[in-house]
């Protein structure tokens, strides 16, 4: 068997891990332990089409990472094949402008941009230690969702704000989903051969969602900010607003500031607006069914990735390629068929059949024949860039 990679994404209370193979294309097995911290955390293996969940007495990252490693000891034949492990990292500030090989100055590096990923890096690093520690002797690597906007020139990233924030603080837009649109990239390139030459727009759509410039095969503008709340309406963020809003809801209801910010992350957008669900799906359901909530929270999720990917767009020569991906990018036809209706005066059109009967799961062309630009539906998969980083900087 080819060597294989151990993926770890490692958030404040779940753990996602793949081992992958044959350079990142075989996931040979995938979980996810869930509720970290919680009486009800347990972790999940996904192995030759079949789903194992235990049950986690102890439940912290370092009792989800020992059950890997005792599930690979169970499983000498994958186990012998390991030779490195990728994680993910939420923000690298910019301090990483790339991935790297892990050693102690990189873990204190990404503990020094925690102040703009409070959740995030400190659980990255705490899976970092244990990983170390459980895995000695395996070489480790660091990929960053922030690495790929670092080409961002500084009419990009610079907030109109005092430039003493920058200069004392680093306040900047960082951008995120970079290893995402980074894969698209890629990817674009092998279909669509030229397009590392051209303007390509990327709506990465999710639960979390942000688009990006990519001029030339480089990040020149994305819609996520110093953190992942800025642009696009999301699940449950509202994206971007007027300042003053954050004000004007501790004021309504008597909340501090941080109170009032923690209902733009985690009660707005999708949810806010249906005053039903965070998850497309739902709402596509609920819409068919008459809920005009629901349609309204799509149709503006619709309008603000429209107006973000125009947004974007001014850093580009011309707009060759649109590309959707992630789970509403990938799988919502009403919503690319909306987005595309706000974009007709840009001269960018989909084929309605193309786009309503697009193959789940596989690379299509939806555009229709009259359009500028491409449009295109590219399924992501950052398991494979992590795998690929990690294979490329073990190897030197
Ligand atoms: P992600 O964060 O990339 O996993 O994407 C999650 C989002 O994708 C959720 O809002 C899901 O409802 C949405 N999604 C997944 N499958 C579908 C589908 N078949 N139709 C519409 N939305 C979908």
């Amino acid at each position: 068997m080819k060597e294989s990679i151990l993926v770890i994404n490692c958030g404040s209370s779940s753990l996602k891990f793949a081992i992958l193979a044959n350079a990142g294309q075989d996931t040979l097995v995938e979980g996810i332990a869930d509720r970290l911290g919680s009486d009800e955390s347990s972790i999940t293996f996904k192995y030759d089409g079949q789903k194992s969940q235990i049950p986690l007495k102890d439940s912290s990252h370092k009792n989800a990472v020992t059950h890997i490693k005792q599930w690979l000891n169970e499983h000498p034949a994958i186990e012998s094949t390991l030779v490195g492990i990728g994680h993910r990292v939420v923000h690298g500030g910019e301090t990483f402008s790339q991935s790297v090989l892990i050693n102690q100055d990189v873990i204190d590096g990404i503990k020094d941009c925690a102040q703009f990923a409070p959740l995030h890096n400190p659980a990255h690093t705490k899976g970092i230690e244990i990983a170390f520690e459980l895995f000695s002797g395996l070489p480790q690597v660091a990929v960053f969702d922030t690495a790929f906007h670092q080409t961002l020139t500084p009419e990009q990233y610079l907030y109109p704000i005092p430039m003493h924030f920058y200069r004392e603080h680093h306040f900047r837009k960082y951008g995120f989903h970079g290893t995402s649109f980074r894969y698209i990239s890629q990817k674009l390139a092998q279909v669509a051969k030229g397009s590392d030459q051209q303007g390509v727009l990327v709506a990465h759509l999710g639960n979390g969602a942000s688009t990006c410039a990519i001029h030339h095969g480089q990040s020149s503008d994305t819609s996520m900010g110093i953190t992942p709340l800025e642009g696009l309406m999301m699940g449950t963020r509202s994206g971007s607003l007027d300042p003053s809003l954050l004000s004007f809801i501790s004021q309504a209801e008597n909340i501090s500031a941080d109170e009032a910010l923690e209902i733009l992350y985690k009660k707005s957008g999708l949810l806010g607006v249906s005053e039903r669900s965070n998850d497309c799906r739902t709402l596509e359901e609920a819409m068919d069914s008459g809920d005009q909530k629901a349609k309204l929270a799509l149709d503006m999720f619709a309008a603000r990735t429209a107006k973000h990917l125009v947004s974007v767009a001014i850093t580009l020569d011309s707009i060759d390629h649109l590309v959707f991906t992630g789970g509403i990018g990938e799988n919502s036809h009403y919503v690319r068929r909306t987005i595309c209706h706000y974009l007709k005066a840009f001269n960018i059109r989909i084929d309605s059949t193309l786009n309503d009967n697009a193959p789940r799961g596989e690379i299509a062309n939806i555009s229709s024949t009259d359009s500028k630009t491409d449009v295109w539906i590219i399924p992501t998969n950052e398991e494979f860039m992590i795998a690929l980083d990690t294979i490329r900087l073990i190897q030197h």
